[in-house]
């Protein structure tokens, strides 16, 4: 064909009213996702977060209260079909705990009165210390506790002035998905800027990995397991890692063998050991050994002695190694079912003696197989304890009412969350005294994290002036 100046103006219109179509469909795709906050384009959701940020840090304090308020008031509504939806999108936990979980989080997790101001005053003026917002942050979470961790980072998150991009596990995506959009719900009922609390709506590690490199984002959170924490530590920004953990529990001669048992096996089974917080191992004095194991069974805990039981469980729950993902966070019913035993709805916690050296003593599990270890006493008890929680600084519990055992546990543990006495679940809130949070930041060392650790340190200075001591 000849290309003359007739053919070539008729192309050129064809051509614009083309683009003009993918714009339009572009402008109109991304008003919808906008009202969502999930998007198709990690860039264009920082983009996005961004401007909301920068609206956020411009209004009053009292707006982020507003808004934290709003997402309590909705999300609370929402317990139980974010607890379903979990449990049938992961196959993992037990809705019951869910939805406490998600109670929790909503009731106990800090907003803005969490960031405290600090002042010096003297001769030379007035500084003040203040926690100001890091703008935005990607948040990776996990698909244990997709849902909880959403919203406690969101609420923490915004109370300090951020906005967030959730880069949530590609197996919790319905689940993480549906929490940001009721979040942005929240966030729209009391005015708050569209866009504070984004997701991508195809999560994937290359995802994430993309979003991690966005010059726009300025910090970043990642709770999970060590691969994921080890990658934003090593990111050149401003990092929170809340890691992996195994937490034993050590029972002593002087505790009440009654009630530990009981708060063990609610520990270790609550959500079917998903929390990272939970009983993973029970490290028992010999003296009290067996009627701890005794007590434990009247509980709910399922007692396999066979050995050659216990090796084809190894085989059915660890994969070269690692958690057989089929199991993480299964009923003890239908892993026991698997293994040729038939058991009722009351067996919550399948038990067995092990060595300190035995697989389900040394690895995170994230299931209802609780190992217990038999040591002389309680010095050894810290010990094996000690070993067992590989220097990962997370979390530890304790059943004795010796006081210099508690003090030396305690110390030589070095645990972000040590709980005496109690469940682990005490350790987050759970009838226990202090907030919760979904987020405990053991390796970076903000523990258990809240608005405060989402902000920034700034001076303010305010020279030869304003002092009044
Ligand atoms: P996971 O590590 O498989 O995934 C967590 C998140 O990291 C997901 O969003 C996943 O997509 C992403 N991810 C994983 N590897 C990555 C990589 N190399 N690069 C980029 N992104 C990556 O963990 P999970 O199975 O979802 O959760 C269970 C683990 O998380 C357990 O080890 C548990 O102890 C830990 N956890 C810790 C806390 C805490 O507060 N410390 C809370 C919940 C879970």
């Amino acid at each position: 064909m000849n290309l003359d100046t007739n053919n070539m103006e008729a192309i050129v219109a064809m051509l614009m009213k083309e683009l003009k179509k993918v714009e339009n469909k572009e402008e109109s795709c991304s008003c919808y996702e906008a009202k969502n906050g999930v998007f198709h384009s990690v860039d264009e959701a920082i983009s996005a977060a961004k401007k909301a940020q920068a609206t956020l840090f411009a209004s009053r304090l009292e707006l982020r209260e507003k808004i934290v308020n709003s997402i309590r008031e909705t999300l609370k509504d929402y317990t139980l079909e974010l607890a379903e939806l979990g449990v049938s999108e992961t196959g993992m936990g037990r809705v019951a705990d869910k939805k406490l979980k998600h109670e929790v989080t909503i009731a106990k997790t800090p907003g803005v009165e969490d960031l405290k101001a600090f002042a010096y005053s003297g001769d030379d003026g007035l500084t003040v210390m203040e926690l100001s917002p890091y703008g935005v942050i990607g948040a990776i979470t996990p698909s244990t506790n997709p849902s909880e961790t959403i919203i406690c980072n969101s609420i923490g998150m915004i109370a300090a002035g951020n906005s967030i991009v959730f880069a949530p596990h590609p197996g919790a995506k319905r689940t993480s998905i549906r929490t940001v959009e009721l979040i942005n719900e929240a966030i729209r009922k009391v005015g708050g800027p569209e866009n504070l609390v984004v997701t991508i709506a195809e999560p994937s590690i290359e995802n994430t990995n993309k979003m991690m490199e966005n010059p726009n984002i300025k910090m970043l959170v990642a709770t999970g397991g060590p691969g994921v924490v080890k990658s934003v530590m090593s990111s050149g920004k401003k990092a929170i890692g809340a890691g992996a953990g195994n937490p034993p529990v050590l029972v002593d001669e002087t505790a009440d063998i009654e009630k530990a048992a009981k708060d063990i096996i609610a520990g270790c089974s609550f959500d079917n050991n998903l929390p990272c917080i939970a009983e993973k191992e029970v490290v028992a004095v010999d003296s009290i050994a067996d009627y701890l194991i005794f007590e434990m069974q009247k509980n709910g805990a399922y007692l396999l002695k066979d050995e050659a039981l216990i090796e084809k469980l190894v085989g059915m729950v660890l994969t070269k190694g690692s958690p057989n993902r089929s199991y993480v966070g299964r009923d003890a019913k239908v892993i026991l079912k698997d293994l040729g035993i038939q058991v009722g709805d009351e067996v919550k916690v399948i038990i067995a003696e092990t060595t300190k050296d035995h697989p389900f003593a040394q690895k995170e599990l994230l299931m209802p197989i609780l190992p217990i270890v038999r040591v002389k006493n309680a010095l050894e008890g810290i010990e094996v304890s000690k070993e067992l929680e590989h220097g990962l600084r997370h979390t530890a519990m304790i059943h004795s009412k010796n006081i210099d055992i508690l003090s030396k546990y305690a110390r030589e543990m070095e645990t972000t969350i040590l709980v005496k006495n109690g469940p682990s679940y005490a350790g987050i809130g759970v009838g226990g005294e202090g907030h919760t949070t979904f987020t405990i930041a053991g390796p970076t060392g903000e523990g258990l994290t809240s608005a405060r650790s989402f902000a920034r340190n700034r001076r303010c200075v305010l020279v030869g002036a304003l002092s009044i001591k």
